[in-house]
């Protein structure tokens, strides 16, 4: 089953709209770049490995800042080609610079250099909500056992090493109207006017179904945000085990947050950003920062609860790796009986939201 989960996962790499995509997103793209080139300390004359290479883009700024080699890794088989013939268009390949090996990652044992092993990594693991694919998992696989630690623990050897979520609470409503808890978009919510039936039933289980998965939405409008934010957890990438991420112990946390509007709250926005080595460099996916293919994560409530200017929220977040796909991920939401902000506590319904 695993293997089947993994081919699928690998085939759908194969697509190129999917790199193009990534490859669009000058955000995420510029910021790999820029932590690579400001860090060249880190990198110039070193051995570097990159996990995943695809398209070879992060292979080619690797090179461009100075590496002495760097393995590019991809498991994607049509994707080897395509990242040999562009690392081979911008000089890397020929001179011996760049070099594509087509594998997964776990099933290497060392590389083809002095003592097998980089002195670098960098990656782009990130999925949805962060760890949506659950590539991270190969990323740790590969630096405990191809990476050659240089320093006290490899802190300056990952681009990225440090990783945070966070959250905040979001509404769909623009006002604080009690009746307005509808979170479907404008066109399924007139479905209840029509064919002059009595269509609540219907309209009741899509809201139903909708709100039982996250979704993955631009927060356009930051004044959807009806709370503060704050951050849920933050990942050492030189440091976290493997067995840390598949336990989903590294990756729960809990939040407080303040109301800072009067509204129905719907949903929880979750978003994260990744911090480089060497150099002040951070990619963030906040709504408040420029967008990326990421866009942010709303995790519905079963239903609106109401939160007053003075209310406080509290709760916990849980991430984990599904036990039947390891590929998907399940986040699990605790809100506490909503509280106010003064820390007297008001018993609303206990809610129950995964
Ligand atoms: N580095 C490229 C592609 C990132 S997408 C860029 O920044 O544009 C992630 C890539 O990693 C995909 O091409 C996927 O096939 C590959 N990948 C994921 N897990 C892997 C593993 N365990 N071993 C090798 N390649 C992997």
């Amino acid at each position: 089953r695993v293997d089947k989960q993994d081919a699928a996962y690998f085939d759908s790499y194969q697509c190129l709209e999917v790199h193009a995509t990534m490859l669009a997103d000058r955000v995420r793209t510029l910021a790999y770049r820029l932590a690579l080139m400001r860090a060249y300390r880190l990198v110039y004359r070193r051995v570097g490995i990159d996990i995943g290479c695809g398209s070879g883009i992060l292979t080619h700024f690797a090179c461009e800042a100075g590496a002495r080699v760097v393995y590019g890794l991809e498991a994607a088989a049509g994707m080897c080609s395509v990242a040999r013939e562009f690392l081979r268009a911008n000089g890397h390949l020929d001179s011996g610079k760049a070099v594509v090996i087509g594998c997964r990652a776990e099933s290497l044992n060392e590389l083809p250099c002095d003592g097998g092993r980089a002195e670098f990594l960098v990656s782009e693991w990130m999925g949805y909500c962060l760890l949506y694919e659950n590539m991270l998992s190969s990323v740790l696989d590969a630096r405990d056992r191809l990476l050659r630690e240089i320093d006290d623990g490899f802190e300056v050897q990952m681009f990225p090493n440090r990783a945070r979520l966070f959250i905040a609470g979001y509404t769909c409503g623009d006002q604080p109207d009690a009746d307005n808890s509808s979170v479907l978009d404008e066109d399924m919510d007139s479905l209840g006017r029509l064919y002059g039936c009595n269509m609540t039933p219907i309209v009741d289980a899509i809201e139903r179904q909708k709100r039982s998965r996250p979704s993955v939405a631009l927060v356009e409008d930051t004044s959807h945000l009806i709370t503060d934010s704050t951050t849920l957890f933050c990942l050492n990438l030189a440091s976290l085990t493997k067995s840390e991420l598949a336990s989903g112990q590294a990756t729960s946390g809990k939040f407080q947050l303040d109301a800072i509007q009067c509204a129905n709250l719907d949903a929880f926005c979750l978003w994260f950003d990744v911090e480089f080595p060497g150099s002040n460099t951070r990619l963030s996916t906040s709504p408040f920062s420029e967008p990326t293919h990421w866009q942010q994560t709303l995790v519905w409530l079963p239903r609106s609860v109401p939160v007053s200017i003075d209310s406080r929220l509290s709760g916990q977040v849980c991430l984990c790796p599904n036990r039947l796909n390891c590929r998907d991920l399940d986040i699990e939401v605790t809100l506490l009986p909503v509280g106010i902000k003064d820390g007297l506590v008001e018993s609303l319904d206990d809610i129950d939201a995964a």
